[in-house]
């Protein structure tokens, strides 16, 4: 990637980026940038015409059946609607972050309020968008009330959802944003702090999975957005060295 555009993505998720003075482009803070992709395009299924291949879709397509009619923990009372994942269902990214907030509840699609925006921005930086290479899913598929932490039985409730996603998507590799999504995944209750900066392995396919800050998290303390970008650019070079070119 060359600097220039390098460095317009670190402005879109809010990195200062610091060049030397003989360096030819100049550098600025800015503020969020806002998702490009159509609403329209996303949660897109690549069509399959081999009728063999056609049984995942389907399978894909009851879960979420399930999830958005779930009624497994009292959140089901006070929520909107499930939301479920969005994406590409053949994606070789999974991003997994907490739980909907208010605009997920209302849109039924994970990340789409002002997190949700950064999250893109970030993604976007490591050539990743909803509409094409990643897909997105929540540990809860409920809105937790005033988007309290979730519960630990809601959780145990929620989590076989998620490992069903997991099993259908079959992600090369795994970004967990946030505390709630990596503590939850990988069962432990080590800080956040401590688990970025190192490739953890998930599930019975030994799936490398990262750990990153949430993007609420960067919203409310933008001084961490750098530290944030070495954990994508630990991610991305993760991924390249499972796909060598
Ligand atoms: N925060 C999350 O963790 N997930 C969402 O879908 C939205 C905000």
């Amino acid at each position: 990637m060359n600097r220039l555009l390098r460095n317009q993505y670190l402005q879109a998720i809010g990195v200062d980026v610091w060049v030397s003075r003989h360096a030819a482009v100049d550098s600025v803070v800015a503020g969020v940038a806002t998702p490009d992709a159509p609403a329209s395009a996303r949660g897109v299924v690549t069509p399959m015409d081999d009728p063999a291949a056609i049984a995942p879709a389907t399978t894909w397509d009851s879960l979420r059946a399930e999830v958005r009619s779930c009624t497994k923990c009292p959140l089901h009372t006070t929520r909107t609607q499930g939301v479920f994942g969005v994406g590409n269902r053949e994606a070789q990214w999974l991003v997994v972050g907490e739980a909907p907030g208010a605009e997920e509840d209302r849109r039924g699609e994970p990340f789409v309020g002002r997190a949700g925006h950064l999250l893109d921005a970030m993604l976007r930086a490591i050539g990743l968008n909803r509409a094409n290479n990643v897909y997105i899913a929540n540990v809860l598929k409920s809105r937790p009330p005033g988007n309290r932490d979730p519960k630990p039985e809601e959780v145990a409730a929620c989590l076989p959802y998620l490992m069903r996603q997991i099993e259908l998507l079959r992600p090369r590799v795994m970004l967990a944003v946030g505390r709630i999504a990596a503590q939850n995944l990988l069962a432990t209750d080590v800080p956040l702090g401590r688990l970025r900066g190192k490739v953890h392995h998930f599930g019975e396919f030994n799936t490398p999975l990262i750990v990153t800050y949430h993007p609420a998290y960067l919203l409310r303390t933008p001084g961490d957005k750098r530290k944030a970008w070495e954990d994508l650019k630990f991610a991305r070079s993760v991924f390249q060295g499972l796909n060598p070119t």
